[in-house]
C-alpha cells in the first residue's frame, strides 16, 4: 500500500493535510490574483471579465476566481442550489399567505420549461382569487436565454460531453431536461466563436508582444526559437482529434495553435444517408459543398501524422514579421524532417532544429524502464511487480530524471550525481536511508530532504523500496544515459 494513504488514518495528519490541499481565495494574494488573471490560464477566455459582462451566475470555478469570500460564508456568490420544489411548496404554503384574501399560496410553474430555466409565479389556493402574485425566474436570462441554459452548454463540452450526456445527466439527478439539440447547437456555436474571437485576440497579443522583445534582424524578421508539441484527445493511435501549438522560448506564450480532426460527425452522416439511399447522389453533393464551409475535417491520415501536419500548418501560416527558428522538437517526431522538405521560409532559409535535452533523455528513461518492467518475449520475467518498477514509480523516476536534467544543465558531473540519486532514493530503506544525494532545496522531490529542508515530518520511507537485484538490473540504464 502506499504510506501516503495509510497516513491518512491518523486524524491529525489528515486534517493537517487537508487544510494545506485546500487553497481557498484568501490564500491567493492579490498580485497572484492580478497575474493569474493576465496568464493565459485567465485571461484565454477572459472569464473574468465575461462574468462581469454577462453576469454568468452559474460558473462555479469561474466565480472562485473572483470570490474574495469562504465558503462557509452565506453572502457567497455562487447562485446557483438544486431545491425539490415540493418541499419548497411546502414551505411556502405555511409560511405564506395571499396578500387579498390571507389563503396560502404556491408556488407554480406559469410557463413551460426551457431547459433548465423556469418562470415561477405564487398562486393563491383560494379559488375564487385568480391572483398571481410575483412572477419571477429561477435563472437571470440574458435576451431571450436563460443563462442557465448557456453556462450548461459550457459546462458539459468542457468535459468533453455533448447534448445527450447532459440530458443522462440531468435525468439522474432529476432535474428539466437539457435544451433541444438545435437550440444546444446554436448555443455551442456562439460559444465556440466567441472562444476562437479571443483566442485570436490573444494570439495577435503574444505576436505583438514577442515583436516588441526580439530586434528584427536585416532582413526585417523577428526570428524567434519556437517549441512545438502535439496533444490528443486520447491516447493511442486512434485519436480522431489532437491540437498542436506553438511556443515561443522568448516569452514562453503561445504564439499559435491549430486544431486537427480526422472526422467529422457531420460528413459521417450525410455519406451513411447517402448509402442508405436516402440522399441522391445530387442531394448529397449538394449538402456536402453546403457544409464544406463550417466541416471540422482537415486531416486526412493518422494521428501520429497529425503532430507534422500540423507543425507545417502553423509555419506556412506563421505571423507576419515573425520566423520561427530554431524548431525546437520534443525528439521524436517526424515534424523536422517534413519541415526541411517543406522549406516553408523559401529555400535559401535554413530553420535549424533543436532537441530539449531534458524532454528528449526523460523520454528515453522512461521508455527503457519500462521495456525493462514488462515480461520479455523469452519468458524471463520483467522488473515489475512489488519492490520492482511499478508503473507509478517509473513515472515519478521519469519525472525527477527530467528536473535532475534541467537543474544541473552544462555541469556534467553534477548531472550524473543528481540522476543517480534517484536510485538511491528509490532503494532507501527505514533502517538505511539513503537521501544524501538527494536535492536539498525546500521543494524537492525528495521528501526526506524536503521535510529537512521545511523542518516538517511528512516523509514516510517506501514500503516496497527497490530491491539490489532490480537496482543492479537498471543502473545500466542511468549509466549509459548519464554519460552522455
Ligand atoms: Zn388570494
Ligand atoms: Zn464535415
Ligand atoms: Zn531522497
Amino acid at each position: 500500500m502506499n504510506p501516503m494513504k495509510r497516513k491518512s488514518d491518523c486524524p491529525w495528519t489528515s486534517t493537517r493535510k487537508r487544510k494545506k490541499q485546500r487553497k481557498t481565495t484568501e490564500s491567493i494574494s492579490e498580485h497572484k490574483k492580478t497575474t493569474l488573471a493576465q496568464s493565459d490560464k485567465g485571461s484565454w477566455f477572459d472569464q473574468v471579465k465575461w462574468l462581469d459582462e454577462e453576469e454568468l451566475n452559474a460558473s462555479v470555478s469561474a466565480r472562485k476566481l473572483c470570490s474574495e469570500i469562504d465558503s462557509d460564508d452565506r453572502t457567497e456568490k455562487r447562485n446557483n442550489i438544486v431545491v425539490d420544489i415540493n418541499l419548497l411548496n411546502g414551505a411556502i404554503e405555511r409560511s405564506l399567505v395571499c396578500k387579498f384574501c390571507q389563503c396560502p399560496v404556491f408556488c407554480e410553474e406559469l410557463e413551460e420549461r426551457s431547459g433548465q430555466g423556469v418562470r415561477f409565479g405564487f398562486v393563491c389556493t383560494n379559488a375564487n382569487c385568480s391572483l398571481i402574485q410575483m412572477p419571477f425566474n429561477s435563472s437571470s436570462k440574458s435576451g431571450k436565454l436563460f443563462d442557465i441554459n448557456r453556462v450548461s452548454t459550457l459546462a458539459f463540452p468542457a468535459i468533453g460531453r455533448g447534448q445527450l450526456a447532459a440530458a443522462k445527466t440531468l435525468s439522474i439527478l432529476g432535474l428539466p431536461k437539457p435544451l433541444s439539440k438545435p437550440v444546444w447547437c446554436e448555443n455551442t456555436r456562439i460559444i465556440a466563436d466567441a472562444c476562437s474571437e479571443l483566442v485570436r485576440e490573444e494570439l495577435e497579443h503574444s505576436a505583438r508582444e514577442l515583436k516588441e522583445l526580439v530586434e528584427t534582424d536585416s532582413e526585417g524578421y523577428c526570428t524567434t526559437a519556437v517549441s512545438f508539441d502535439g496533444s490528443w484527445c486520447s491516447r493511442g493511435w486512434c485519436a480522431r482529434d489532437g491540437v498542436v501549438a506553438g511556443i515561443s522560448l522568448k516569452t514562453g506564450k503561445v504564439l499559435d495553435v491549430i486544431h486537427l480532426s480526422s472526422s467529422c460527425s457531420t460528413c459521417d452522416r450525410l455519406e451513411k444517408l447517402h448509402s442508405e439511399g436516402q440522399l441522391s447522389r445530387m442531394e448529397f453533393l449538394e449538402k456536402q459543398v453546403e457544409h464544406g464551409e463550417v466541416c471540422y475535417l482537415n486531416h486526412d491520415g493518422s494521428a501520429q501524422s497529425m503532430e507534422a501536419a500540423g507543425v507545417l500548418t502553423l509555419y506556412k501560416r506563421t505571423p507576419e514579421g515573425i520566423r520561427y527558428s530554431p524548431f525546437v522538437g520534443d525528439g521524436d517526431s517526424k515534424s523536422y524532417s517534413q519541415l526541411e522538405q517543406a522549406a516553408p521560409y523559401g529555400p535559401s532559409f535554413h530553420i535549424p532544429k533543436e532537441d530539449c535535452i531534458a524532454h528528449v533523455t526523460k523520454k528515453r528513461m522512461g521508455t527503457n524502464l519500462r521495456k525493462k518492467s514488462k515480461k520479455l518475449a523469452d519468458g524471463r520475467k520483467g522488473l515489475g511487480g512489488v519492490g520492482g518498477l511499478t508503473t507509478k514509480r517509473i513515472d515519478s523516476m521519469q519525472g525527477w530524471y527530467g528536473q535532475a536534467i534541467r537543474n544541473n544543465k552544462g555541469d556534467a558531473k553534477a548531472m550524473s550525481k543528481a540522476t543517480h540519486a534517484i536510485l538511491k532514493h528509490c532503494s532507501s530503506t527505514l533502517e538505511n536511508p539513503n537521501h544524501s544525494d538527494c536535492p536539498t532545496e525546500k521543494s524537492s522531490w525528495c521528501s526526506f530532504q524536503r521535510d529537512i529542508a521545511n523542518g516538517t515530518e511528512l516523509h514516510r520511507p517506501y514500503k516496497h523500496p527497490l530491491t539490489p537485484a532490480i537496482v543492479d538490473a537498471i543502473q545500466p540504464i542511468f549509466d549509459s544515459l548519464g554519460d552522455e
